[in-house]
This record gives C-alpha cells, structure tokens and sequence, in this order.
C-alpha cells in the first residue's frame, strides 16, 4: 500500500520519525501485523499560497534550496505543488489511493489550524493525518509546572528541560530511493503492531515515482528552474549534508571551543549559525545535541551551547501553551503603554538610516543577507521599542519576512523579551545604550563598517580628500581618517581604534554602493532613554 508524507518545516530524511512512521504505513498499514509487498511513500512539499507571500527573498531562495537538495537524496522523486494545502493533500490521497498521510507535528498556531483542516478533509475519506515528531528535543507541553500550567520564566523550565532524558536520533534512512527505518514501540502502536523486538523492528519502503500521478500537472513546480542567486553562504544554502558538516565545523573549529566568550561579538563568525538548517529542519537538535555530547569542546562552551537551545525549545513551549503571546504582550502590564505611531522613523530603522551605526549596520545585514547576529538583534529590538518606542509587532513583522531563519515562536519572543513585554524579559527600564553596545561587542568596528555603506564610503571620501570629520556618534581623528572610535572609550582614557581593514574587506566594501552622507542620528540617546522610562512609569496612571 502507499502512504504519503507531507514534508514541511523538516527538510531532511534522516532523524525522521515521520519518515519512519510514513514507512510503517506502507509495508504494515492495511494488514495489521503483515508484510505488503509493495510499500511505496510519496514525498510531497506543498507550498501554500496563503503563507509564500510572507518570505522575503533570503527566505525563499534558502527553501529553494533546501527543497532542492531534498530532492536529491529522495533520487528526485519529490513532488512539489503550488495549491491550497488542504485540498491538495485530500485529492492527493484520493488519486493515488493513499492508506495515511504523515506528517512532522508543529505547533504554530497557523500549523495547528492547518492540521484540523486538513484531518477534517482525510476525514471524509476515512483516512489518518498522522503527526509523528516535531521540530524540538522535547515535544511543546510536555514540560509542565506544578499546578499543570507552563513554566513562564527559562531558568526554571529550563532546569526541568535538562533533568528530562534526551531522545537519541532516529534512525532512518533514504538510499537508493529507498526508505529504511528501525522502529520501536511508539511507531509501531500507531499500525497495531504487537510484536516489536528489543533492538526494534526493521522496516522498508521505496518512494513512488511522482510522474505517474496525473492530474496535478498544472500545479506542479518543477524546482530546477526554480533559480536565483544563492550565495554558498551557511546561512542560505541549507541541506541534510550541509547542516552536518556545517556542525562538525563549528564543533570541531574556533567558534565552538571558544563559544562561550566568542558567541557575543558582532565581528566574528563565533556561532553556529545553524538557524536557518534548525528553522526548515533540515538538522534536528536530537542530531545536534548527540553530536555535541561527543565533541570535544571546554565544558563551558558546551553547556552554553546546549542553553541556546533550550531558549529555543523554551520558546516553542510558551508559544505553543500560549498562543495569543504570538502578537499580544506577555505581560499585561504593558495593554496601557503609550507606543508612537511614527511611520517616517519605522522607514529609517528598516533601510538602516537611523545615524547610529550599530543599529545601521544590523539592519544592512539583515536585508543585505537575511541573517543578523544574535546581539545585533538585541540592540536593534531595544532601539525600536525603547528609542523609537514603536511597538515590538512591527519590528517582528518585518524580521520574518527578512530573516532567512525565521522562527516564529523564537522571532515573536525574542522581540517580547527585548521589549520588555514578554517572558522573564530584560525589563522595559534597561535600555541598551548602542554606542556601549558597539564599542563592547564590535570594539574594532569591523561589524559596523563591513554593513554600513554611508559611514564606509563617507570614510573613503575623507581618505580622499584627506581630511578628518567627525561623525555624530562616531570620530575620525586628524591624519588617520582611516581609522575610527566608538565616541566613548570602554575604560576611562583608553580609545579604541579600528585596526587598518584587511584587502578582502576592504575590496567587498568597494563594491558596495555608498552614499555621500551619514545620517544624523534621528533621536538623541539620552533624551529618547528620558522618554523611555517616563512613558514605562506613566503606563499605570
Ligand atoms: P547560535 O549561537 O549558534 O545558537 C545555536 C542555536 O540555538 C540557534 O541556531 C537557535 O536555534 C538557538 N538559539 C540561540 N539563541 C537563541 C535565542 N535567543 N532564542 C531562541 N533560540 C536561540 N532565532 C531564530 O532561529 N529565528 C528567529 O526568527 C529569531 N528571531 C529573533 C528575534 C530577536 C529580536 C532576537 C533577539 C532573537 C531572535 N532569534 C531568532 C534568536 C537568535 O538571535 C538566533 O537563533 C541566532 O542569532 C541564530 O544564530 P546561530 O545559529 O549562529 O546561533
């Protein structure tokens, strides 16, 4: 018999647990406890017209990619289709006759909502949407305070998070288009199969060759021609065998070993930049966390690492628990707030205009390549909301459309926790000032003139012209306008000066466009921090 497996946010066949039960269905699934002798799966990734408009260009071109390389290992055997996901799984499951659909739980509301639909259709054909896995180490709900609720502050669930055993990979694999699996008893419940031996039950399927379906001719896409210009860059160009040596790079190179101290500065490739590759699962944390365990990296970096995770899975429990937190503050002391309404502002933090060269640069890299460091994500967040006093929804709006690993349970409260409003946030009152930032994270300003084309080609003109300017927030100093300083030492009398840029910098800065002038910053630091707090004291009155 055929099964079908729905690929969405799970780009990747091995550590599939839904692959494995797709499997299970084809060669058990009619016959309890038989063999058939014609097990076949049919991958299928649908994109759904009522979610594309939502990527921006980094996004699309990553899943492009990673739908790409799938392709490859399933022996080009995926079938692709541009349609309403609901009525392209039932009329799929018709046409071919399919026994069970399967598919990678996940629990965005969007998803969930998506899911009941799409049961609500098998329904009617008397067929199962089977849900097996999920995109965390432990499955959202699962970790629950005394009183039965979800914890609200990381530390706590945290805890609760490590104590819990961790779930090994999964063994499944695709070869030679076909499907081999070991299951053990969870799988096995789900097609009444009793007899499940100790080391787990062997089972194979082969994948169903997806031309000699008819009549979705017209919304098939084919996916190689599907181009763009993808940059081989980690961030964007994802895939099963990417993500795996992209993790045996950082486990066994420099930005592992010195993760712990590293993972904060903007200048330097000091994470793991596996986002994207976690984001369409295209890797599972089970596969990092088993790897990970065997590294060998300094205890520090290793737990830290480990943390970054939890805030992950952290984060796609309260979602998950708490699905108004997606758009809604957190904490309700916020539902009186005085936020601005300043479009022309918002306009200027989105194209990098805002004269704070920090929060400039960021924002070029984010549009520029999709992806932002972690702490630059911070500094701009805090700007929004605590400078600018925009609402965080509109910041988080707009970093999933252009973040290439958009999550949105990590996106929508990593911006509650920035702003203040979310779980056991940074409070409102810290506001980060960009300069400290700058100066503490990227004290060589290497970051901000890499993603920072005004400041760099005003920095070339004074070259030029040889003669020194000073900027707002930063300065040029006489005869070495080749050199610049954050306008506050981080030490008392200690200036730190940007080292001479290397030739490859140098020569990519070139190339980009720049403009004639620095912006002037469009609030003044101590003032809008000023404003900041009196509206945060003002919101009960
Ligand atoms: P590493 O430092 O190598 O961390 C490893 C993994 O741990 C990451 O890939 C990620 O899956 C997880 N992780 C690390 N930090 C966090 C965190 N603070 N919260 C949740 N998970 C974390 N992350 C996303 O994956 N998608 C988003 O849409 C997203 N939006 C964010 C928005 C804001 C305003 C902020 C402050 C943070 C956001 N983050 C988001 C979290 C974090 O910035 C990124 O996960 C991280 O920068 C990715 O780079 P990396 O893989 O090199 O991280």
């Amino acid at each position: 018999s055929t099964s079908i497996l729905w690929f969405r946010r799970d780009l990747r066949t091995g550590d599939h647990p839904a692959l494995a039960a797709a499997a299970t269905w084809a060669q058990h699934g009619s016959t309890p406890n038989g063999q058939n002798e014609q097990a076949e799966v049919l991958p299928v990734f649908i994109f759904d017209p009522a979610q594309c408009h939502l990527h921006g260009r980094w996004r699309y071109h990553a899943l492009i990619n990673g739908l790409q390389e799938l392709n490859r290992t399933l022996d080009g055997r995926l079938l692709v289709l541009w349609e309403d996901p609901v009525t392209a799984i039932s009329r799929l499951a018709k046409t071919i006759g399919a026994n069970s659909v399967h598919v990678t739980d996940d629990y965005t509301p969007y998803a969930q909502d998506l899911y009941e639909r799409v049961e609500d259709a098998l329904d009617q054909q008397n067929l199962p949407l089977v849900r097996t896995g999920d995109p965390y180490l432990i499955p959202p709900g699962t970790i629950t305070t005394q009183d039965g609720g979800n914890y609200k502050v990381f530390t706590a669930f945290s805890k609760r998070w490590f104590a819990l055993p961790h779930p090994g990979p999964m063994p499944t694999k695709v070869r030679n288009g076909k499907i081999e699996a070991k299951i053990g008893r969870s799988i096995a419940k789900t097609v009444d199969i009793d007899q499940v031996p100790a080391g787990g039950l062997k089972v194979t399927a082969i994948l169903k060759d997806p031309s000699e379906i008819s009549g979705f001719e017209s919304q098939t896409v084919n996916l190689d021609k599907c181009t763009g210009a993808v940059p081989e860059v980690w961030t964007t160009h994802i895939g099963e065998k990417q993500a795996k040596v992209r993790l045996e790079e950082f486990l066994t190179g420099p930005a592992g070993v010195n993760y712990d101290t590293d993972r904060d500065r903007m200048d330097r490739d000091g994470t793991s930049r596996l986002s994207t590759q976690l984001a369409y699962g295209t890797i599972h944390p089970r596969t990092i966390l088993a790897e990970l365990a065997q590294a060998d990296l300094p205890e520090k970096a290793s737990e830290r690492y480990a943390t970054e995770i939890a805030w992950r899975e952290f984060y796609g429990d309260f979602l998950y628990c708490q699905p108004d937190s997606a758009w809604e503050n957190v904490n309700p002391g916020f539902a009186r707030f005085d936020w601005d309404d300043d479009q022309e502002k918002f306009e200027k933090w989105c194209q990098g205009q805002t004269g704070y060269p920090v929060v400039d640069a960021a924002m070029h890299q984010l549009v520029e390549s999709g992806w932002m460091h972690n702490r630059a994500r911070m500094v701009v967040a805090s700007f929004l909301t605590k400078h600018l006093l925009l609402p965080w929804q509109w910041g988080a709006k707009f970093f999933l459309h252009h973040l290439v690993d958009a999550e949105f349970a990590s996106n929508q409260h990593g911006w509650q926790w920035t702003a203040g409003t979310g779980t056991d946030a940074s409070p409102y009152f810290r506001v980060f000032n960009p300069y400290l930032q700058g100066a503490k994270f990227d004290p060589e300003a290497i970051y901000i003139r890499a993603w920072n084309p005004a400041l760099q080609s005003l920095l070339e003109r004074s070259e030029n012209e040889s003669e020194s300017k000073t900027l707002p927030g930063l300065e040029i100093p006489e005869n070495k306008p080749h050199k610049v300083a954050y306008p506050r030492p981080l030490k008392a009398g200690k200036t730190i000066w940007l080292k001479e840029l290397d030739a490859k910098t140098a020569k990519k800065l070139h190339e980009k466009p720049g403009q004639a002038d620095y912006p002037e910053p469009i609030v003044d630091h101590k003032t809008a921090r000023e404003e900041a707090l009196r509206r945060y004291h003002a919101r009960n009155d």
